[in-house]
């Protein structure tokens, strides 16, 4: 039946009056089951979408199979039955649709707008290389400056800020217009509303005030992979408001294509609009991120202090933020400073992970333990043989154990480059010729290594 020249030549037809998505989205999943001179049956996949497309597009087919017939032909609908897809020939116009918005309802959801988190905001979100694309684009879905951005799909490892663009979306919509209809949900929270409506025979006012938002934000959407019912719902309130063009935002935790068990008539939609990913932010971005953090809560993080915790945790910026907060509390409890020592001291299992890098910071302490000597003697000038064989040492270990240039050594040496490469041949010849010498420095090293 789906190569019937009438149906493919109304379908042509169709499809030049509609945009590519629209009639992707609505046209294309139709299948005719019978056509008449006079009349179209057509299948659509679910009841919703019937009312909904009977409703939006029944003139237009009718126009365009009469055109393709060239007689006058009236279209129906129906939804093929599971079982045995018997369903008898519908001759009844489709129920009006339960859209429309009730003032009750839309009460609630003001009052629901609280879900949105008014610390998340655009003034407050750092950017940086790693989230400047997300970024750029979220304040153009909240400035509605763009069309085709349309559902915008966050994607990024947790961590990295999704929840705080999503909110700083909400946030922004509404300080510009405070009754903006906009609904912050996470997908598990959007679940344990849809069971609740069903359960308590409420599920027509769960639709309307979904489908009723100017704003959508989703957050977590991979959640709903999985659970059948839940993202059928999701499925028509996104059609329904992605047709009323309003705007969609949706984080995930990967890109669409990745979420097993995620509907695929979600997944295209999903890859329908823009889709921006959230990286881990690099050094500069901690760095900003942390000085960020601490002038807003006034606290005494010290510029080394800023340093070491941007180097070593780098992954999540929640992480990061964690960690702030552990040693903040912990220095004002025990009324003590922020200083390295502290920090490592309060971070000891974060600062474990194997793939922290060891600083020059580092290599300076350990080697001035470990010959006896002062950090500032290390950074001196003195040449006695007591200081200058550590100095060289620990120059080599920067040298070996970081990818710092020797430019960049020498300026925590107060010495220049050209100091930083003889050292470090001076120490490798030791090394060839000296056994004593040799375990003396593997030692240093395997202690470097194990206090990361
Ligand atoms: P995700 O939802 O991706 O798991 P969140 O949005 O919850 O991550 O971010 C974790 C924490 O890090 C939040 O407190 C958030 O405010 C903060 N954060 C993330 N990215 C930034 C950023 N670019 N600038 C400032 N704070 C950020
Ligand atoms: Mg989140």
């Amino acid at each position: 039946m789906s190569c019937d020249p009438v149906w493919a030549e109304g379908c042509r037809l169709a499809e030049q009056r509609l945009t590519p998505s629209e009639y992707k989205a609505w046209i294309d999943c139709l299948t005719p089951r019978v056509i008449r001179s006079d009349v179209a049956v057509i299948d659509v996949p679910t009841n919703p979408m019937k009312e909904w497309i009977a409703d939006r597009y029944s003139a237009l087919l009718e126009q365009c199979l009469s055109q393709a017939s060239g007689r006058a032909m009236a279209v129906r609908f129906a939804v093929p039955d599971p079982g045995n897809g018997t369903e008898p020939i519908p001759g009844e116009p489709p129920p009006s649709s339960a859209d429309t918005p009730l003032d009750g309802l839309r009460l609630q959801l003001v009052a629901e707008q609280g879900s949105i988190d008014p610390r998340f905001r655009f003034d407050n979100f750092v950017v940086g290389a790693c989230n400047q694309f997300a970024h750029a684009a979220a304040f153009a879905v909240g400035n509605r400056h763009v069309r085709g951005y349309n559902p915008f799909f966050i994607y990024g490892n947790v961590g990295l800020g999704k929840t705080h663009l999503l909110n700083a979306v909400g946030n922004f919509v509404l300080s510009r217009k405070p009754t903006a209809r906009v609904r912050y949900v996470t997908s598990e929270a959007f679940t344990n509303e849809l069971i609740g409506a069903i359960r308590s025979d409420r599920h027509e006012e769960f639709r309307a005030m979904y489908r009723s938002v100017d704003l959508l934000l989703i957050d977590d959407i991979q959640l709903i992979a999985k659970l059948e019912r839940t993202q059928e719902e999701f499925f028509y309130t996104f059609n329904s408001l992605y047709q009323a063009q309003r705007q969609i935002v949706v984080t995930s935790d990967r890109f669409p294509k990745d979420i097993p068990e995620l509907d695929d008539r979600l997944r295209s939609r999903f890859e329908w609009g823009l889709i921006a990913d959230m990286q881990a932010p690099d050094l500069e971005t901690r760095v900003a991120i942390l000085t960020r953090k601490s002038e807003s809560e006034s606290l005494a993080l010290p510029d080394e202090a800023t340093l070491f915790l941007a180097t070593h945790i780098r992954s999540n910026i929640r992480e990061l933020e964690g960690s702030l907060n552990r040693v903040c509390a912990y220095a004002s409890l025990t009324t003590q400073p922020i200083t390295i020592e502290l920090i490592r001291k309060v971070l000891r299992e974060t600062l474990r992970d194997p793939d922290t890098p060891i600083t020059l910071d580092d290599i300076q302490k350990t080697v001035a333990k470990a010959f006896d000597v002062r950090v500032s003697d290390l950074r001196s000038n003195r040449k006695l043989r007591t200081l200058t064989v550590p100095r060289q040492v620990a120059m080599y270990l920067c040298r070996r154990l970081t990818s710092s240039s020797f430019p960049h050594i020498g300026d925590q040496f107060g010495k220049d480059h050209s100091t930083v490469i003889h050292a470090v041949r001076r120490i490798e010849r030791q090394l060839e010729d000296d056994a004593d010498f040799r375990a003396r420095i593997e030692r240093i090293v395997s202690e470097l290594e194990e206090a990361r």
